[in-house]
């Protein structure tokens, strides 16, 4: 089944087809991207939450590709900062600045507070256009994955807010974690085994009513 990764990061649709993959049952998919499909215009995210913008980017891609497509939107939460930087997590420290400038931020914005506990969280939304082969309701699923802030960062693997975030049951920063290791707990990876059920139940309905409409059962 062809299915639309509404992103242009060829990392991100990687890291999702090998998820996927390891989730789905039923199904296989060629992970398509907005490349792939000739799309070249920007979808502005001004969703208030992270299944906002998801969905915003789904419905456009499904829109211009009538293909089922699938997009996500992830940030971290900290509950001492109201939930902070959340769908400002690329642009906590401003448009154009980078990761390091974003955990310096954070860690300004943490001086002094005691309770550090942050989550990282990751929706996915899914279109399944009219004539697509699971065509049906949109859904969106979110994974979360709780941690700590730390005062200083730690490791230098991962991405984004991973050295600054301590994973208790590893005894160690994301910045300090073997990707696979990461990829067993991470909110995205907590999402993508949400969504994979939902697709693996959509095919087991959809064949259900093949052998109904057949008359052979
Ligand atoms: P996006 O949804 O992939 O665009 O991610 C938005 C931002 O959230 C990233 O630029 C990071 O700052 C942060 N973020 C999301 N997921 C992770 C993660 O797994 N590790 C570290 N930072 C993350």
């Amino acid at each position: 089944m062809k299915v639309l990764i509404a992103s242009r990061n060829r990392d991100k649709i990687r890291e999702l087809g090998e998820l996927f993959s390891a989730y789905t049952a039923g199904i296989k998919l060629e992970l398509l991207s907005l490349d792939d499909v000739g799309f070249y215009g920007e979808i502005e995210e001004d969703g208030s939450s992270f299944a906002e913008n998801a969905m915003i980017k789904a419905k456009a891609g499904a829109a211009f590709s009538g293909l089922t497509t699938i997009a996500d939107d992830s940030g971290l939460c900290v509950y001492a900062l109201d939930g902070a930087p959340g769908v400002y997590s690329a642009r906590y420290a401003g448009e154009g600045h980078d990761d390091a400038a974003n955990n310096e931020k954070l860690l300004r914005e943490l001086r002094g507070v005691k309770d550090r506990s942050a989550a990282y969280v990751c929706a996915i939304a899914a279109v399944f256009p009219a004539g697509t082969p699971l065509e049906g309701d949109p859904v969106t699923v979110e994974g979360r994955c709780e941690g700590e802030i730390l005062c200083a960062p730690r490791g230098t693997g991962g991405f984004g807010y991973d050295p600054l975030f301590w994973f208790d049951p590893y005894g160690k920063s994301f910045g300090e974690t073997d990707p696979d290791d990461k990829n067993a707990v991470s909110h995205r990876g907590e999402a993508v085994k949400l969504l994979a059920a939902e697709l693996d139940k959509r095919v087991a309905e959809k064949k259900e009513e093949l052998w109904r409409k057949s008359g052979l059962c």
